[in-house]
């Protein structure tokens, strides 16, 4: 397989677990390095810590321990991409789910929501373009949702953050493309990840069906489709395109 991420250096933040991390795998097959950001070095379920995988099948990555909630860990998280060569491409991935009913969601829960979901985009952006800037250019890939697009009652925090990411990878782009720096975001469907299975039940449960039936493909995604798309907005394939929406969802968006 033709290696499109060859001498690119990555950043992707919450990639020991689910789409994160088939994204650092996917930029790592490609041929680029990848620093792995996250709260812990360990995934949700099964298997090493995602730098592990990578170095074990001849790679080359690092583990940051990040929050994207501060600005100084995303800062360090971009400093350890430096020390592999310059950054190139930052995934902001890091995200939470939440499903509390809209008349119960409290203060806090959706400061979290905003704080994780929404500010972690905007300063791994930030701290990221800083390197791009200087260093002529790179391609942010932010991962918002289909609850970013469409509004989702059972889900009204979590869509007011992914709709923000939205709408700020298009200013994003719109600010930093004179300095070659493109900016698009990615809207997941319904993907199997311990976000789905776990937090906000949707896979694996009494409703697979009525889920199933919406989506054309009739199957729930996998973190490497996402992953795959990401690896085309990271690459000089996707060359002119910025500010724009990459729906990754089995085509259950567009249809009845
Ligand atoms: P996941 O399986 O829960 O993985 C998310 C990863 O991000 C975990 O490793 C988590 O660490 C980490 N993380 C959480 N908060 C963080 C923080 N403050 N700083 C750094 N890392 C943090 O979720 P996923 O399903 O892969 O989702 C990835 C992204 O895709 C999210 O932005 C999500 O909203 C978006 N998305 C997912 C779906 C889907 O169907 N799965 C659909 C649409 C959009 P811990 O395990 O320690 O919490």
């Amino acid at each position: 397989m033709a290696e499109l991420l060859a001498e690119k250096v990555a950043v992707v933040t919450g990639a020991s677990s689910g789409i994160g991390r088939a994204i650092a795998l996917g930029f790592a097959n490609h041929g680029a390095s990848v620093v792995v950001a996250d709260l812990r070095e360990e995934p949700r379920g099964e298997g090493g810590p995602t730098h592990e995988l990578i170095r074990d099948r001849g790679g080359t990555a690092e583990y940051v321990e990040c929050d994207v909630t501060d600005v100084a860990d995303l800062a360090v998280a971009v400093e350890a991409a430096t020390t592999l060569g310059g950054i190139d491409v930052m995934v902001n991935n890091a995200g939470i789910g939440e499903s509390t009913p809209v008349l119960e969601v409290t203060e806090a829960d959706f400061e979290r929501t905003m704080a994780v979901n929404a500010k972690g985009v905007f300063f791994g952006s930030q701290v990221a373009a800083r390197e791009m800037v200087a260093d002529g250019g790179g391609s942010i890939v932010n991962l918002s949702s289909e609850a970013g697009i469409v509004g989702v009652g059972g889900f009204v925090p979590y869509s007011a953050s992914k709709g923000a990411v939205r709408v700020m990878s298009y200013a994003l782009a719109d600010a930093l493309g004179g300095d070659g720096i493109r900016v698009n975001a990615i809207h997941p469907g319904i993907i199997e990840t311990a976000m789905t299975t776990e937090d906000v039940p949707q896979v694996g449960t009494a409703r697979d069906d009525q889920y199933l039936a919406s989506i054309p493909l009739a199957r729930f995604g996998q973190p490497s489709d996402v992953a795959d798309a990401a690896v085309f907005l990271a690459s000089d394939m996707s060359r002119y395109v910025t500010a724009t929406s990459l729906v990754v969802d089995g085509g259950m968006l567009n249809t009845a």
